[in-house]
């Protein structure tokens, strides 16, 4: 089946103070109501804020100054004084007795009530007793020499030159293209260090409230439970290295629970729920010369009591020349919950060789599958159909498929990857398939479909869609020429 459909609604994502966007990662609850938007994002705050506009306030901050000392040079300059005498302070008109005099040393005073300057006919606050030029003026330059330095220091700090495929210039956006050397961008922050979790109304793409901003460790780190009422979230501020956290979030309030997890770097990994949304299962790998040992706990979502499900120790199999580490991975069978596999895929020599050891944990009972291919990379291990473990294979054509009933390992042809063209814009990728439960729905627009989910009954898809800023280089490789949305689409009717 086939269909090609306008979008129902579009979600804008966050983009960042430099106009980059992040992919995110979409999940539809239950019924296919709402979308949880979960976008690695760079939130400007504290530190990150100030030195974000520091360019912006040291530059004001240096004219303002510059004019005002250029300003006060040219009054004391022009107006002449001399020790002892009395000037009236707004004309500098030379006052006399008895007008006003020096009343004590460097105060001087009107003598009377009516007093005031014959020369502007004004009454300043008071009059000023005459001082050298150099005592008027040396001490404000010295002190607006000084905030000028550290404006200086203080853009010297914030800005960088450009970097390839960033920007935009500071102060003005294209100067690189006038003047290469004059060419500098403000520093950022290199990495998207939180995750923005947001809930959105499907049918009219509406934002239904933002639920979290957490430091979450990696992508795919995050599960919905079963039953869509809690998300769970593996978070490491890896920055300041802090303690990493099991975080626990009310899919409708927003409500946040932490459970502190383990000493730094072993960051809890959410691998999904239990089949009736009461525990979060969470996979901790811990690395050392001796082997790896990849833990499995179930965390109960009401009590935050942790339960050890299984603990598994990886002997080091890397041969000096081989480029892989091992990544444990487990999965929940989504055809039978209660059944767990550990899928560690290990590299076995430099030139090409994988070995996996499948470790099957029913309950108490284990059982182990051992398999070896070709290939020197590979991707996340997935459920590819009932009780069928596949290792995508990096640039392979052949993909490890493990039945993990019978034990048998074979290779399989993956899916081709069909690319429909339609009636489009300029685009890069003309249109694109995305499977879904209901069948292959063609999207016939200009740009570039990635990251599709299909809702629980297969009638609602999501997926971000990037497209190329107008007026921008064609084909720009800067990631801030594109610009990317997540669209929503109905099937059927
Ligand atoms: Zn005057």
């Amino acid at each position: 089946m086939q269909q090609t459909g306008q979008p129902i609604a579009k979600i804008p994502l966050h983009m960042t103070p430099a106009g980059d966007t992040y992919n995110p990662e979409l999940v539809f609850s239950p019924d296919g109501s709402v979308l949880y938007v979960r976008q690695p994002v760079v939130l400007l705050e504290g530190w990150d804020w100030v030195r974000w506009h520091a360019p912006e306030f040291a530059s004001v901050t240096l004219v303002v100054i510059a004019v005002w000392l250029l300003w006060l040079t040219r009054r004391v300059m022009g107006r002449k004084q001399e020790l002892g005498c009395v000037y009236c302070r707004r004309c500098n008109y030379e006052l006399t007795p008895p007008i006003a005099d020096e009343v004590r040393a460097g105060r001087a005073e009107w003598l009377s009530a009516e007093a005031k300057c014959p020369e502007c006919g004004k009454r300043a606050k008071s009059p000023v007793v005459g001082r050298l030029r150099r005592w008027r003026l040396v001490p404000w330059l010295i002190g607006g020499g000084l905030v000028m330095m550290g404006c200086v220091m203080a853009l010297a700090f914030s800005l960088v030159p450009l970097r390839p495929f960033e920007g935009p210039t500071w102060p003005v956006a294209g100067i690189e293209r006038v003047a290469r050397g004059l060419a500098f961008q403000k520093e950022r922050e290199r990495f998207p260090m939180k995750h923005l979790l947001t809930k959105w109304d499907t049918m009219t793409g509406t934002k239904l409230r933002t639920l979290a901003h957490e430091y979450v460790y990696g992508m795919n780190n995050g599960s919905l439970s079963p039953d869509g009422k809690m998300w769970a979230m593996g978070c490491w501020n890896l920055s300041e290295g802090g303690q990493p956290e099991l975080v626990l979030v009310d899919a409708a309030s927003g409500a946040r629970r932490a459970v502190p997890w383990s000493e730094p770097p072993n960051v809890p990994n959410v691998i999904g729920f239990s089949a009736d949304s009461k525990e979060a299962m969470v996979q901790t790998t811990v690395m050392a010369p001796s082997g790896t040992t990849v833990t499995l706990d179930a965390v109960n979502t009401e009590t935050l009591q942790r339960r050890l499900v299984a603990s598994v120790d990886v002997p080091p199999r890397l041969v000096p020349s081989a480029m892989e580490a091992t990544y444990p991975y487990y999965l929940i069978d989504p055809a039978h919950p209660e059944r767990i596999v550990l899928v560690v895929a290990q590299q076995t020599g430099g030139t090409g060789g994988v070995a996996a050891d499948i470790t099957v944990i029913e309950g108490e009972q284990r059982r182990k599958i051992t398999g070896s291919w070709a290939g020197q990379s590979w991707y996340t291990p997935r459920w590819a159909g009932e009780g069928i473990v596949e290792i995508p294979i990096y640039r392979g054509t052949q993909n490890a498929q493990i039945d993990i009933g019978s034990g048998t390992v074979s290779m399989v042809n993956p899916p081709a990857q069909r690319v429909i063209a339609g009636d489009v814009e300029a685009a890069i990728a003309k249109g694109a398939v995305v499977p879904t439960g209901a069948g292959d729905l063609v999207i016939s627009l200009g740009g570039a479909v990635s990251g599709a989910v299909a809702s629980r009954d297969g009638k609602v898809v999501a997926a971000p869609v990037t497209r190329q800023r107008k007026g921008t280089p064609p084909n720009s490789r800067r990631p801030r020429d594109w610009s990317t949305e997540v669209w929503v689409w109905r099937l059927g009717e």
